[in-house]
């Protein structure tokens, strides 16, 4: 999964008030504009969305793509008004404790395509590990949260929004591996893994240190990293990994690229 950011300027105009978000899960959107971009909708926040005022943390894009317009530090404005009056208090709380993940779409119905679909069940996946959200009780449709008729095809299709979050439990499943250990397997494709590139340096080292692990073919970040000198701390309630060599972390962030 590939993240591009392309932040707001700070500003309530461009629906980024910088306030900061107390996340009890994600609300799932379309952007209700058929056929159009990402980056159009990222450049329409950015402009102001006609004095509206919005935004959302991320676009999901046609081809997949995911541009990050807030971070996940802020409260981002996807979900601050009431569709009917049962909605009235719980859409004066929304943006301060949800995230927003916007969501294009081909044609007016709003079903996504499946790639967009695959890069929105990764991207909810990945932000239910970081956050400890059980998918089935932490994702949101806009209509849930509001009344809103959004994100419009799972609304007309409630039994497909139960197989959404079923996929992000199955993805999240796949992707929450033991202590030190980082899942290289995409979907159902095994890959050959040839060497490791962290920081720009490629660690090839690993023939000595591949595993299977439930029928998988593992590698453990640690290990190649302890073979290669550096001091490896796990942290098990923040699932974060600090590497340090000569009083230098080697990474405060990873990125699988395949
Ligand atoms: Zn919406």
């Amino acid at each position: 999964m590939k993240i591009t950011d392309a932040l707001l300027t700070m500003g309530a105009s461009h629906g980024r008030t910088g306030k900061a978000i107390n996340p009890k899960g994600i609300v799932v959107h379309y952007v209700a504009n058929p056929g159009s971009s990402a980056i159009s909708n990222r450049n329409y926040f950015e402009n102001g969305s006609n004095g509206r005022g919005v935004s959302s943390h991320y676009i999901v894009g046609l081809q997949g793509e995911i541009i990050r317009c807030i971070p996940e530090t802020e409260v981002a404005m996807h979900a601050g008004a009431a569709y009917s009056s049962a909605y009235l208090e719980q859409a004066k709380v929304n943006n301060s404790i949800y995230y927003g993940i916007e969501t294009c779409h081909p044609n007016a119905d709003g079903k996504f395509s499946d790639i967009t679909n695959l890069s929105l069940i990764e991207l909810c996946a990945d932000m239910c590990v970081h956050h400890g959200f059980d998918p089935h009780k932490k994702l949101f449709t806009h209509n849930e949260v509001t009344g809103k008729l959004c994100p419009l095809y799972y609304v007309n299709h409630p039994e497909e929004w139960l197989k959404f979050k079923d996929d992000v439990q199955d993805m999240l499943s796949k992707t929450t591996l033991p202590s030190g250990y980082v899942n290289l397997a995409v979907g159902n494709k095994n890959y050959e893994i040839e060497a490791v590139n962290i920081n720009g340096r490629f660690y090839s080292t690993l023939d000595n240190l591949t595993k299977v692990l439930d029928g998988k073919k593992i590698v453990s970040i640690r290990d190649v990293l302890e073979a290669n000198g550096y001091t490896v701390t796990w942290n098990e309630s923040l699932q974060r990994i600090t590497a340090v060599m000569n009083n230098s972390k080697a990474f405060s962030q990873m990125d699988v690229n395949f």
